[in-house]
């Protein structure tokens, strides 16, 4: 039996662990499930798993947590502290679904403790990827991607020949508006930005795939994850979401792996690996899908790409400062403040106004997360519309 934590267990990718999980309750034992203040699905969840404690990060949802479990048994917590000691809880797996770089401490806490972390909140390994990776050598922690593009080049990189791998091609659905001009995303609602064709998720990483920053930061993740140098790593449109990545190795070979658009198939790999578990998923129906397209990324009408190129190139505290700016400039294209083309825009003026040093620690990457957040927030108060 694998004990199992999940942090962000009411998220999109949260109930899709849970929803494996519940399949197999006699290979999962659920320890500790978390959320921001969603009590009610937080609530349901440690019903239904029995997990043995469930936490709110945000404190001033504890006493509805606590009188929703009153008498179940299941030890209640709230706050960034209780969250943080939760994640530090010995577990086999634990599933890191927070979203945002709210997610960079309770991932460092789960590292900390050795067992297997499986990263779907790619924004912590985008700000601070060299300290986890380092965190999880130096404690033994294996990191395995369920973001489903590398849980694809995990399944067809060969680690230990890197060297054989030319390129790593990166499959990107282009988003809701992958065929419309700068003109036409101008006056781009949340709602119509939220609602992804292929795969539904939470409201940030829609908004990111909208605006194709979420492939920008995949880019940077990908770079992390996998030993190859940054220009061997490219981006292509990929309408159908079907091949989610691909790896070209230097005798021609390209390995790929398919499959239906939905998260529970690279965590059902995450959860099972390194063997192999059944899903709820129908077998991939290839003549009903009858064609697969593909076309060039346009860095011209979403500038999310090379800035997140660009950052990746730069270095240092770059990567960090893309990722602050986006968090706020997104939040801020979600409460209407600002309109969808400034969220580019304040990324890219964000990364003009501040620029300290690298960053070598964890403490440090936090300080660079907060200072670009207060520049970002600036510029955001600078545009309101
Ligand atoms: P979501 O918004 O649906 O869920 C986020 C979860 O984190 C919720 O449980 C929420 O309560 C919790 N949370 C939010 N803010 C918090 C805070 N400050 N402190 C503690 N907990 C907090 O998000 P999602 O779509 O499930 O995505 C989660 C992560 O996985 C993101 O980093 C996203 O980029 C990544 N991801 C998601 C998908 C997907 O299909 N949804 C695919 C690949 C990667
Ligand atoms: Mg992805």
């Amino acid at each position: 039996m694998k004990t199992v934590t999940i942090l962000g267990a009411t998220g999109s990718v949260g109930s899709s662990t849970l929803d494996l999980i519940e399949r197999e309750p006699d290979k999962f034992r659920v320890l500790a499930l978390t959320a921001n203040c969603d009590v009610e699905k937080l609530a349901q969840a440690a019903l239904r798993t029995n997990t043995r404690r469930a936490v709110v990060a945000d404190e001033a949802c504890l006493p509805a947590l606590r009188e929703r479990l009153a008498g179940s048994g299941i030890e209640t917590a709230g706050g960034r502290q209780a969250l943080l000691d939760t994640a530090a809880m010995s577990a086999d797996w634990t599933m890191a679904a927070i979203v945002g770089c709210a997610g960079l401490e309770p991932v460092m806490a789960a590292v900390e403790q050795g067992g297997t972390v499986v990263l779907a909140n790619k924004e912590p390994l985008v700000s601070a990827g060299e300290i986890i990776l380092a965190a999880a050598a130096k404690h033994g922690a294996t990191l395995l991607p369920a973001d489903s593009e590398h849980n694809a080049i995990f399944q067809c990189f060969d680690a230990t020949r890197p060297e054989r791998v030319r390129r790593i091609i990166i499959t990107c659905s282009g988003g809701p508006f992958r065929d419309w001009s700068t003109e036409q995303m101008r006056d781009v609602t949340p709602e119509q930005a939220v609602a992804h064709p292929n795969w539904s998720m939470g409201a940030k990483i829609s908004v990111d795939s909208a605006t194709c920053m979420n492939k920008g930061l995949e880019l940077i993740e990908a770079a992390r994850l996998f030993p190859v140098p940054h220009d061997a790593i490219e981006i292509v449109i990929h309408p159908q979401s079907v091949i989610h990545s691909l790896v070209d190795y230097v005798d021609g070979s390209v390995l790929a792996q398919l499959g239906p658009p939905d998260m529970r198939t690279p965590i059902a790999h995450c959860l099972a690996w390194p063997d192999r578990m059944a899903t709820p998923m129908q077998p991939l129906d290839l003549v009903a899908i009858g064609r697969l397209d593909f076309a060039a990324p346009d860095e011209q009408r979403f500038p999310a790409l090379r800035l997140a190129r660009d950052a990746l190139n730069a270095g240092g505290a770059r990567p960090a400062i893309l990722n602050a700016a986006n968090e706020i400039a997104v939040a801020a294209f979600l409460d209407r403040r600002i309109g969808f083309l400034e969220i580019a825009a304040i990324v890219s003026d964000t990364l003009l106004r501040y620029d300290p040093p690298a960053p070598t620690t964890l403490a440090e990457v936090l300080a660079i997360d907060a200072g670009a957040r207060a520049a970002a927030n600036e510029l955001v108060k600078d545009r309101v519309i």
